[in-house]
């Protein structure tokens, strides 16, 4: 068993901070009441103990105090994702089964028609409160929270992630990066995604604070790492890339105070990571996905130069193998062991196995060299098969990013006559320049077989709510064009 997160920690440290949200924090003991309160008010506005509700917020201290209310209820919580159109929302609601939706009051609008109850966070503020028998333990295996995955490979599934995948995943993380009492976690993140409510875990667990942005803004967020006010942050490569184009062009560095930038979702150019050491800002690549609560592999500072473009070595609860594999550097896909991977799906895919004796298939081809580091090749379904030829399209996007003009890049396979299919780029820039330059660029460091048959400069590129690059929805892009 497991203490209740809130009542161990507001015990623990009830004078601590919690949160900051712009001018005004929260200690972790009046975290706790807050979250009492409202457990109450949503006993008595319906909501029952252990029963599945959803969750429709954006990031603001009201989707928290909610999120530890329903902790406090042990209410498994579908963390519905803001960026979802009416009919997906419609599709996760029912898959889910949910018996409420909370919602903030400004979408309401944006709920499809549900014969799910619906409650608005006015509503239930306004409720009268009803007692309660809280728990002092939780069950390992209870589920905490449920996920979709963005279904790139057909219907979303949601995730189930338990305690005990949260626990594990932010213990393996603090014996990784460590922890000191100025700790501070700059949180812009979506909280709806593993991603951002990794960093409640850890807040709650370690007792550390969370400073939490309603969205990215590079220039306050340079000022928070250039004062020192904030110890962590967690990005994707586009995040960090503006990041670190603000802190070069004020001429500026990160405080010593700042000690690490967890960077991950997504392949991560090494130009970037090349920029960020003349920075001395200190780049932790990690590999992580919804179906492992985050963090599996986490490259340490230290090792950072050294072993740069690796993803580092499995935490310590974890294990990694690729399949097939016979010996270091042979590629194939990444299998993942451990207590923080997910015991498994609901709604549609309750009966689809995880897991093969306990290993999670990743989905990922990587390799590990022979020292043990991972490196994560690409996903599987993104490859290109041209002509025979496999061809990985972060390889095609570490060189063009490597080039001074290119600000961001995305690949992806594209329907071809005579080859099958053949890589097209869709590149945003910093400066001008003329597509045929690229392309020579790309000849002179590329294979002719991988060189894009076409570079599209475009103005933006499609991201999910975490800023993550979407590479199926380039080709939506050549249509539009
Ligand atoms: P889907 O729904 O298709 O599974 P998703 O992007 O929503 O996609 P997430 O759990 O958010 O799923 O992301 C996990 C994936 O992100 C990994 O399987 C991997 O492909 C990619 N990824 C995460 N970290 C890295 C990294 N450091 N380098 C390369 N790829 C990474």
């Amino acid at each position: 068993m497991i203490p209740n997160w809130l009542l161990q920690r507001s015990t623990l440290t009830p004078d601590r901070i919690a949160l900051l949200f712009q001018d005004e924090q929260w200690t972790f003991k009046e975290a706790n009441e807050k979250a009492l309160v409202l457990a109450k008010k949503l006993t008595a506005s319906g909501v029952r103990q252990h029963t599945r509700i959803a969750i429709y917020a954006s990031s603001n201290p009201q989707i928290i105090w909610m999120m530890y209310a329903c902790m406090h209820l042990q209410c498994e919580m579908v963390l519905l994702n803001l960026r979802l159109t009416g009919k997906e929302l419609a599709y996760q609601i029912d898959d889910a089964a949910v018996d409420f939706i909370l919602v903030e009051d400004l979408l309401m609008e944006k709920l499809p028609i549900t014969k799910v109850s619906i409650l608005s966070f006015s509503e239930i503020n306004a409720s009268p409160e009803q007692a309660i028998i809280v728990a002092t333990e939780w069950a390992e295996n209870q589920t905490m929270t449920i996920m979709y995955t963005s279904g790139t490979t057909g219907f979303p599934k949601g995730v189930r992630q338990t305690v005990g995948n949260h626990v594990s995943s932010a213990t393996s993380s603090v014996y990784n990066m460590g922890l000191v009492d100025t700790d501070c976690w700059l949180c812009t993140m979506p909280l709806f995604h593993i991603s951002g409510f990794s960093m409640l875990a850890k807040s709650l667990l370690h007792g550390v604070k969370i400073n939490l942005y309603p969205k990215f803004d590079v220039v306050k967020i340079v000022d928070e790492l250039v004062a020192g006010t904030v110890t962590r942050m967690s990005v994707v490569a586009v995040t960090l890339e503006r990041i670190l184009t603000e802190l070069e062009v004020r001429n500026a560095k990160a405080s010593p105070k700042f000690l690490t930038m967890l960077t991950g979702g997504g392949p991560v150019p090494v130009d970037y990571l090349k920029r960020a050491a003349k920075l001395d800002l200190n780049v932790a690549q990690t590999y992580g996905m919804t179906e492992t609560s985050s963090q599996t592999a986490t490259l340490s500072g230290a090792d950072a130069l050294r072993k740069i473009g690796s993803v580092g070595k499995a935490l310590f609860f974890n294990q990694i193998r690729i399949d097939e594999a016979k010996k270091p550097f042979e590629q194939g896909e990444i299998l993942i062991r451990g207590p923080h991977v997910t015991p498994g799906y609901i709604g549609r895919f309750t009966d689809k196995p995880s897991q093969e004796n306990g290993w999670l298939h990743s989905g990922d081809i990587g390799y590990l060299d022979d020292e043990g580091y991972l490196y994560v090749v690409d996903r599987r379904s993104d490859l290109i098969i041209s002509g025979g030829e496999n061809i990985y399209p972060a390889e095609i996007e570490n060189i063009l990013t490597s080039h001074e003009a290119v600000r961001e890049v995305g690949v992806c396979g594209v329907e071809d006559k005579k080859w099958g299919q053949v890589p097209n780029a869709f590149v945003v820039l910093s400066e001008d320049v003329e597509s045929n330059e690229l392309l020579a660029f790309c000849r002179k460091h590329l294979a002719a077989y991988k060189v894009p048959h076409q570079i599209h400069i475009v103005g933006q590129l499609p991201r999910n709510g975490s800023n993550k690059l979407l590479r199926r929805k380039l080709c939506e892009l050549l249509i539009k064009e």
